[in-house]
């Protein structure tokens, strides 16, 4: 069915001609003058009656039209700058785009204001207007939100003063780890690689070339870490003052909120998870006899077991991807597809590309871009599966209004996680040889390990060093302390090396858009196990349900979103305990075969 399938995108039917579009300059200039007018609007609108409903429903149709606009922009931006980072225009034009962005949030924030002004039955019945119902739920949740925060012109400072202030770390620290290079020694001679092509060193067979890579990956980022811990003290101190401005005691209080979720759930998830991990360490006693260490280290996690040779070219995994998704659900097999078909992937395996791999999402068109760095392993596979589940999750929420297309990163990784586990389940099954069947097991249950515990590594760590930030500077030694620690925890001391610097090379501790960018991943991979669950019990209408589900995704807190959909608790042990059981369930059989 593929043939020859292109590995690079099409950016130029969104905008030709890369950074240097004349097209897209254009489209900023009017975005730009759209905003200002509606800002002027916004500034003289002393004397409105708040609670005129047509004004509103007008005023509404103006925002959401702008953050699709917005929207569009800023994935264009995130396709030029991943798919080379040293394309100097595109960064000049993410400046740009950022500085719209930062103006329309100061609109957003007057708006806010005239939000918390209305009365509350004066704000009940401008919800009962019809145009307005689809955006609800968004509507009040942006009241509430507002409540929390400070007063508007307050906010308006602090949103520009981010800019450089905040965001701009996040860009030296994607400068620096931009232009880094690991040399390593492969068969007898150096070789110079992008973190990202060393990171994917780590999955080879043997078990010197691992170490050594991990020792020169371990080595490049100490040379980087001043600037690192730099940038990370800094964003970090900037969120601290804020909050602490804002009143607010915790620094989950942001994540919880941005992803619609309680204390409680979250506690419920980890502590659900705590109590497992005595089944997950007996999987990494077993690999490492499997794999004949005597211990196991970072670097061994992601070692193939068994027969490691299956490599996968680009038509190839298309292919595999295509089959598996049609037999859960059709409409992902066809979203799939015209993805590979329309090149909305960008795939090479070449340097000077951005390391990770990430979906982006053009609203002006309804379709995605893709980017992943795709050198033929089984973890390259489940990337792209897992991208594409973003994709499809868009795809269903095309139609949506704006306002209620705004899902937060827990739910986000529901559809992508789904993705990935039909793809591993599917390869276990149609495994062409036992040694290949062990392999594939053992993917999936690394995947576990990952997100149970590697996950949890880096929200303990985080928790950690906001706390101690607090109280001043925190140094390199002592982050590679706080990073052990929270290693040693997480994996319940079962590693024989660790990976101090890990809080350098994990770019995720350096985004500003979204904090503490890690248990949201492992609350989606659980969920998603959920909804697994749901496909494999045979009731039939799953594509139905999982349509509604993914839908819901932007209007509704997580723990309804689950009682309505999956009709279960998510604050209550039960629905964790079969999510892992669930994720965990082909450990007896591995440690039945690896005997
Ligand atoms: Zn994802």
């Amino acid at each position: 069915m593929f043939k020859d399938l292109n590995e690079t995108w099409d950016l130029d039917v969104i905008f030709p001609g890369g950074s240097g579009s004349s097209e897209f300059s254009a489209y900023l200039d009017s975005l730009e003058s759209d905003i200002a007018s509606l800002s002027g609007e916004q500034a003289s609108r002393e004397g409105d009656a708040a609670g005129d409903v047509s004004k509103w429903v007008a005023k509404l149709e103006k925002i959401q039209d702008l953050s699709r606009r917005l929207r569009h922009a800023g994935a264009f931006i995130s396709c030029l700058t991943a798919q080379d980072v040293n394309d100097k225009g595109a960064r000049i034009l993410s400046g740009r785009v950022r500085q719209l962005q930062a103006a329309f949030n100061s609109v957003m924030t007057m708006v806010d204001k005239e939000i918390l002004e209305m009365s509350d039955s004066e704000w009940a019945s401008l919800l009962e207007e019809e145009n307005l119902k689809p955006v609800a739920f968004n509507l009040n949740e942006r009241r509430e939100r507002a409540k929390l925060l400070l007063p508007p012109e307050q906010e308006t400072l602090a949103n520009e003063l981010s800019v450089d202030g905040y965001h701009g770390w996040s860009d030296l620290y994607d400068l620096v780890t931009g232009k880094m290079t690991i040399t390593i020694e492969e068969k007898g001679k150096p070789v110079t690689l992008s973190p990202g092509q060393a990171s994917n060193r780590m999955s080879s067979p043997d078990p010197a070339f691992r170490a050594h890579v991990m020792s020169r990956w371990e080595q490049a980022w100490a040379e980087q870490a001043e600037l690192c811990a730099l940038a990370l003290n800094r964003l970090a101190g900037f969120r601290l003052a804020l909050y602490k401005k804002r009143g607010w005691s915790s620094v989950l209080d942001e994540p919880l909120e941005y992803n619609r979720m309680s204390r409680k759930t979250l506690d419920v998830m980890w502590d659900t998870i705590n109590e497992n991990k005595g089944r997950l360490v007996a999987y990494m006693r077993r690999k490492q006899k499997v794999l004949g260490l005597e211990s196991l280290g970072w670097q061994d996690l992601g070692a193939p077991v068994g027969n490691a040779a299956s490599k996968m070219s680009y038509d190839e995994a298309a292919e595999f991807i295509v089959d598996q998704f049609a037999r859960v659900s059709p409409a992902m097999a066809a979203l799939a597809t015209r993805a590979f078909k329309e090149r909305w992937i960008e795939a090479e395996d070449r340097p000077g590309k951005r390391m990770g791999g990430f979906c982006t999402s053009f609203p002006e068109s309804k379709t995605s871009r893709i980017f992943v760095t795709f050198s033929g392993t089984l973890g390259n596979v489940a990337t792209l599966a897992h991208e594409l589940g973003h994709a499809f999750h868009q795809s269903v929420m095309n139609d949506l209004p704006p306002l209620a297309q705004q899902y937060a990163m827990n739910v986000a990784e529901t559809a992508s996680t789904l993705s990935e586990m039909i793809v591993a389940d599917a390869s276990v099954k149609y495994a062409k040889s036992p040694a290949e069947r062990l392999m594939l097991i053992d993917d999936k249950l690394n995947r576990a390990v990952s997100l149970l515990m590697n996950i949890q590594c880096r929200f303990l760590f985080e928790t950690r060093f906001y706390e101690e930030r607090k109280k001043g500077m925190v140094s390199v030694q002592r982050l590679n302390e706080l990073m052990v620690e929270a290693q040693k925890e997480a994996f319940a001391d079962s590693l024989g090396l660790y990976h101090p610097h890990f809080w350098a090379s994990k770019l995720h501790f350096y985004n500003t858009r979204v904090p503490f960018y890690n248990f949201p991943y492992t609350f989606g991979f659980l969920f998603s196990a959920g909804v697994y669950a749901e496909a494999l019990s045979g009731r039939g209408g799953f594509e139905d349900k999982y349509r509604n589900l993914l839908r819901d995704t932007g209007r509704m807190r997580v723990e309804d979103l689950a009682a309505s959909h999956l009709g279960v608790d998510l604050t209550k042990k039960d629905f964790w305990q079969s999510a892992i059981d669930t994720v965990l369930s082909d450990l007896d059989e591995y440690l039945r075969i690896t005997e």
